[in-house]
């Protein structure tokens, strides 16, 4: 974490230094300064001179003039062949300035410089056959004597390159002139390049926070190679570190992998049958920058030489993506159509700089990096609006979520009221008797066995009531079963209605009852036998126009010590109530 605020800090200091240097040097005063370009009226020659018994060039101590041929700008004459060497001459005017000195804005490959017959510098190193290599495209500011005016200067140049000579900017003028035309150059690419590092690392976090979003790896990833392209582009990283070679490495292979995240990028909205070509394309990339990062730290190729390559990949690479791109746009896609924009801005930029790189179109100063931070600022703003999107759409998701969950918990707490009420069916069925609705036989004695051990420990009396409906076959024989059935009913209602609710009151079976009547006596129980004996015959029973007087025969128990369980106790109130039947019925007994 600490490396990407130090990052951060780094880009915000490398921004305001830029806008600094532009507020500090405005581009007016520069080109007031008084400086001379050098840009026209050379002399060339092709080959290498032999040198003399001290070790200096003929052709500087024994000037031929006719051997020598007027160019324009000393860089690619006309008819090369293949040659690897040549020469350029030219006057230097008369001027007065402090420190004067000469800027070139870059050399294929190697030279030395002459100010007639002296050695003023050397980039490179020049064997006995007169050739040497690579090491890079660094800028040069030679210093000149102050008496340098009139003078010839000659430049002896060695390229295996396509270009061979000064390439960009001669000019003449004093050191700190030269310098302060650097840092205004530079201006663009350093806030540019600081963009590009802001966008890199926002990318790369937004990346990191949501790793599906793999557009914004490739977005952080080519905002990084850019900037390095960029910042390579840079002349002031010569003053702070000179490794002219090591910069042009990682500038290539950064301009070369572009390639690589602009692939992966497209891939991701291209449609299916067509990605497998991007995938190739962006593997295939990544193989070429690895196999030229080899050649070129070991050595094996020279880095200049591989730039062609890269252009060519580059061009390639660009309308197989463009294509891509087309086809997503053919297919309805927003997206591509805003890719496509961004690369066409950007495209344009390139073609540009190859274009001059190549020597299609006159020189100027490179501007890749307008174009590229444009491309960028679209792709983020792509990605900010996508990242937006899946944001709302994510809040949909939950809402519709929430709906649901709501709706399921609703069904849930349907579903359990159910299953409750079930249940009270099932035990309502499994406790009661369906015909009149009391405690059917199982319960009863069950509610009963419980209430004897509460007795038992209270030593409070308890007391039980069996009774039987008198002589109902006969209502049965002659009213008919459902009438027999709706006397039972009756019956059963009428009994309650003198029973108190605490008391427990079954239906054994057929036409015998139970009550179980907790903290009672043997008084108390007849008592109630007494009252159910009276309303019943008081209350006939009407049903379709027949009346029927039904009576009980009723026997009373009480729990004595000697009852160990239900059953004792309930035997004895039953063969009390035979006891009644014998009796005459309609009567009470006890036992
Ligand atoms: P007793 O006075 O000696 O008890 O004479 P009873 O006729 O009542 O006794 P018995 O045991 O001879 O006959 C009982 C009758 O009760 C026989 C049976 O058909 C009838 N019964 C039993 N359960 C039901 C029932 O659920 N519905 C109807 N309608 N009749 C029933
Ligand atoms: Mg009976
Ligand atoms: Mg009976």
């Amino acid at each position: 974490m600490t490396l990407v605020f130090r990052a951060l800090v780094t880009s915000i200091l490398a921004m305001a230094m830029a806008c600094s240097v532009y507020a500090q040097h405005p581009i007016s005063t520069i080109i007031k300064q008084p400086s001379v370009d050098l840009s026209t009226e050379w002399q060339y020659r092709w080959g290498d001179s032999p040198l003399d018994s001290q070790g200096l060039p003929l052709w500087i101590t024994e000037p031929d003039e006719t051997a020598w041929r007027p160019i324009d700008f000393p860089s690619n004459p006309p008819g090369r062949q293949g040659r690897t060497n040549a020469w350029f001459k030219a006057q230097l005017p008369d001027n007065q300035w402090r420190d004067p000195a000469l800027y070139i804005y870059s050399i294929d490959l190697i030279a030395e410089f002459y100010l007639d017959n002296e050695l003023i510098y050397r980039y490179g190193t020049f064997d006995e056959n007169g050739q040497g290599r690579f090491i890079g495209w660094p800028w040069h500011i030679i210093l000149l004597p102050e008496d340098f005016a009139g003078r010839t200067l000659y430049v002896r140049t060695y390229s295996d390159y396509p270009d061979i000579g000064l390439w960009g900017e001669i000019i003449l003028g004093p050191h700190i002139v030269h310098l302060q035309r650097m840092v205004k150059a530079d201006a663009s690419s350093l806030f540019i390049g600081a963009m590009l590092i802001l966008v890199g690392l926002f990318s790369g976090i937004f990346w990191l926070a949501n790793r599906s979003m793999l557009t914004n790896l490739y977005l952080s990833m080519f905002a990084f190679c850019l900037a390095a392209v960029v910042l390579h582009q840079a002349q002031l990283k010569q003053l702070l570190f000179f490794a002219p070679l090591r910069w042009e490495i990682v500038g290539a292979l950064a301009y070369c992998a572009l390639v690589i995240p602009l692939a992966g990028y497209v891939e991701q909205f291209s449609g299916r049958g067509w990605r497998h070509s991007l995938v190739i394309l962006k593997w295939g990339v990544t193989a070429l920058v690895a196999v030229s990062a080899l050649l070129s730290i070991t050595d094996v190729v020279s880095i200049a030489n591989l730039y062609p390559v890269f252009d060519v990949t580059l061009v390639i690479s660009l309308l197989i993506i463009a294509a891509h791109v087309v086809h997503s746009i053919v297919q309805g896609n927003v997206q591509a159509r805003v890719v496509f924009a961004g690369l066409c801005i950007l495209g344009g930029f390139w073609f540009y700089d190859m274009a001059t790189a190549h020597g299609f179109l006159p020189w100027d100063r490179q501007r890749t990096e307008w174009g590229a931070l444009i491309f960028v600022l679209i792709l983020s703003v792509l990605s900010f609006r996508v990242f937006i999107n899946l944001q709302r759409q994510l809040i949909d998701l939950t809402q519709i979520l929430e709906a649901k969950v709501t709706e399921r918990t609703i069904e849930l707490a349907r579903r359990n009221d159910d299953l409750s009420h079930a249940n009270q069916q099932l035990h309502s069925l499994a406790t009661t008797d369906p015909l009149t609705e009391l405690y059917n036989r199982r319960h009863f004695f069950d509610c009963v066995a419980v209430e004897i051990k509460r007795t038992r420990r209270t030593n409070m009396p308890l007391s039980m009531l069996v009774m039987d409906a008198d002589n109902f076959k006969d209502i049965n024989d002659t009213y008919g079963h459902a009438t027999g059935d709706r006397v039972l009913q009756d019956a059963a209602s009428i009994c309650r209605s003198v029973v108190r609710d605490t008391d427990i009151f079954g239906r054994i079976g057929g036409e015998e009852f139970a009550v179980c009547l907790p903290e009672t006596d043997e008084l108390g129980a007849k008592g109630l036998a007494e009252r159910v004996l009276n309303a019943l015959r008081s209350t006939p029973i009407h049903f379709q126009d027949n009346t029927i007087n039904l009576t009980m025969s009723i026997g009373i128990a009480t729990l004595a010590v000697t009852d160990h369980d239900v059953d004792t106790l309930y035997q004895r109130a039953d063969a009390a109530m035979y006891d009644a039947k014998h009796h005459g019925r309609d009567g009470i007994a006890i036992r």
